[in-house]
Protein backbone atom coordinates (compact mmCIF):
# COMPACT_ATOMS: atom_id res chain seq x y z
CA UNK A 1 0.00 0.00 0.00
CA UNK A 2 1.36 3.32 -0.90
CA UNK A 3 1.07 6.94 0.53
CA UNK A 4 -0.83 9.53 -1.19
CA UNK A 5 2.92 11.12 -1.57
CA UNK A 6 4.38 8.16 -3.09
CA UNK A 7 1.49 7.90 -5.53
CA UNK A 8 2.18 11.71 -6.41
CA UNK A 9 5.85 10.56 -7.16
CA UNK A 10 5.12 7.43 -9.08
CA UNK A 11 2.01 9.10 -11.40
CA UNK A 12 5.30 12.38 -12.11
CA UNK A 13 7.61 9.10 -12.53
CA UNK A 14 5.30 7.33 -15.26
CA UNK A 15 4.59 10.65 -17.21
CA UNK A 16 8.12 11.40 -17.37
CA UNK A 17 9.11 7.57 -18.43
CA UNK A 18 6.56 7.88 -21.03
CA UNK A 19 8.97 10.86 -22.91
CA UNK A 20 12.04 9.67 -22.01
CA UNK A 21 13.75 8.78 -25.20
CA UNK A 22 13.48 12.13 -26.49
CA UNK A 23 13.71 14.14 -22.79
CA UNK A 24 17.29 14.71 -22.83
CA UNK A 25 17.05 16.29 -26.45
CA UNK A 26 13.84 18.03 -25.19
CA UNK A 27 15.36 19.87 -22.57
CA UNK A 28 18.49 21.06 -24.55
CA UNK A 29 16.28 22.64 -26.97
CA UNK A 30 14.41 24.00 -24.36
CA UNK A 31 16.86 25.98 -22.56
CA UNK A 32 17.36 23.14 -20.04
CA UNK A 33 21.27 22.06 -21.58
CA UNK A 34 22.78 23.32 -18.47
CA UNK A 35 20.46 21.13 -15.93
CA UNK A 36 20.84 18.16 -18.31
CA UNK A 37 24.93 18.89 -17.93
CA UNK A 38 24.45 19.28 -13.92
CA UNK A 39 22.39 15.65 -13.96
CA UNK A 40 25.02 14.03 -15.43
CA UNK A 41 27.92 15.52 -12.95
CA UNK A 42 24.97 13.46 -10.76
CA UNK A 43 24.55 17.13 -8.94
CA UNK A 44 20.97 18.07 -8.78
CA UNK A 45 19.73 20.12 -11.37
CA UNK A 46 17.76 22.43 -8.68
CA UNK A 47 20.12 23.20 -5.95
CA UNK A 48 23.58 22.09 -7.52
CA UNK A 49 24.54 20.12 -4.65
CA UNK A 50 26.20 16.34 -5.30
CA UNK A 51 23.03 13.70 -5.20
CA UNK A 52 23.68 10.04 -4.91
CA UNK A 53 21.25 7.32 -5.14
CA UNK A 54 21.87 6.41 -1.67
CA UNK A 55 20.64 9.32 0.00
CA UNK A 56 17.50 9.09 -1.42
CA UNK A 57 14.66 7.92 1.24
CA UNK A 58 12.50 5.61 -0.34
CA UNK A 59 11.61 3.82 -3.41
CA UNK A 60 9.32 6.58 -5.00
CA UNK A 61 12.14 8.89 -4.12
CA UNK A 62 14.61 6.68 -5.99
CA UNK A 63 12.54 7.55 -9.15
CA UNK A 64 11.65 10.33 -9.24
CA UNK A 65 15.59 10.30 -8.96
CA UNK A 66 15.36 8.31 -11.70
CA UNK A 67 13.53 10.78 -14.01
CA UNK A 68 14.27 14.29 -12.51
CA UNK A 69 17.74 13.80 -11.07
CA UNK A 70 16.42 16.25 -8.24
CA UNK A 71 17.82 15.32 -4.76
CA UNK A 72 15.47 14.62 -1.87
CA UNK A 73 15.26 18.11 -0.43
CA UNK A 74 14.15 19.43 -3.84
CA UNK A 75 11.55 16.42 -4.04
CA UNK A 76 9.89 17.35 -1.42
CA UNK A 77 10.00 21.06 -1.91
CA UNK A 78 8.35 20.17 -5.42
CA UNK A 79 6.46 17.15 -4.16
CA UNK A 80 5.34 19.13 -0.91
CA UNK A 81 2.92 21.45 -3.05
CA UNK A 82 0.92 18.44 -4.08
ZN1 LIG B 1 18.40 19.74 -4.92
Amino acid sequence: MLSNREEAALAIYKRKEAMKPQKEEILRKSGFGREVNFAKEGKCPSCRRPVKRSDLRDYASQKEFDASCLCQKCQDETLGSF
